[in-house]
């Protein structure tokens, strides 16, 4: 099965592991440079997307990332680790940079005063079945997108939360606190067409 590697430099890197064995996917602690050419796919976890930015670009795999998503590497992000792959942080800390890859805007700590951490119910109609018990934890969303990006799962005033384009993932809440294991099953079958050559971006074409 295929190796995905969880980006361990700060958040909730645990729980993204467990999920990932759950679902049986072999993971891996990516760290270095190196540990990003090993896997089949990245999940950026949640956390602090502000120390998360500075330790990469402390640990000099800010590039590297960035290249890897440039060449078509899957990556799925979760709550922090959806401002990394966003292409426009709104309410960044001073100089915060992301990943970037996926055409959106995304706000951080969108969700104010009481409802800075909360669960709700979404629609989800492109992973199929049951509507999505969602934790939110000073959760972003994205306020704007581009063409190529998916909705994946909308709050009922109808702003994204979950987004897809190409082979990046995104949601704004942690599916990795929860039983729910169909974001994660739907990141491992990203994973496998590209893995497979088969995700029609071509990033991977045969040469
Ligand atoms: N507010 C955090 C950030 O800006 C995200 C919170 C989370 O990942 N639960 O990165």
């Amino acid at each position: 099965s295929p190796l995905i590697g969880v980006l361990a430099l700060q958040g909730d890197v645990r729980e993204h592991v467990r999920a990932l064995e759950a679902i049986g996917a072999r993971t891996m602690l990516v760290r270095t440079r190196a540990h990003i050419d090993e896997v089949d796919g990245l999940i950026l976890p949640g956390g602090e997307s502000s120390v998360i930015d500075k330790l990469a670009r402390a640990f000099g795999l800010q590039d590297p990332i960035r290249r890897a998503i440039a060449d078509g590497l899957p990556v799925y992000g979760t709550c922090a680790g959806m401002i990394l792959l966003a292409d426009r942080i709104v309410d960044g800390i001073v100089g915060q940079q992301s990943f970037g890859g996926v055409d959106m805007a995304v706000r951080r700590n969108a969700f104010g005063g009481q409802t800075e951490s909360f669960e709700t119910t979404l629609e989800a109609p492109a992973i199929g079945g049951a509507p999505v018990t969602a934790v939110f934890i000073r959760a972003p969303v994205v306020e704007e997108s581009g063409p190529l990006v998916e909705t994946v799962a909308h709050l009922p005033d109808g702003r994204a939360v979950a987004v897809r384009q190409g082979n990046l993932l995104a949601t704004a809440f942690h599916p990795e606190v929860t039983e729910e294991h169909r974001f994660h099953e739907m990141f491992l079958a990203i994973v496998r067409s590209h893995v497979d050559g088969g995700d029609g971006t071509g990033a991977r074409a045969p040469l």
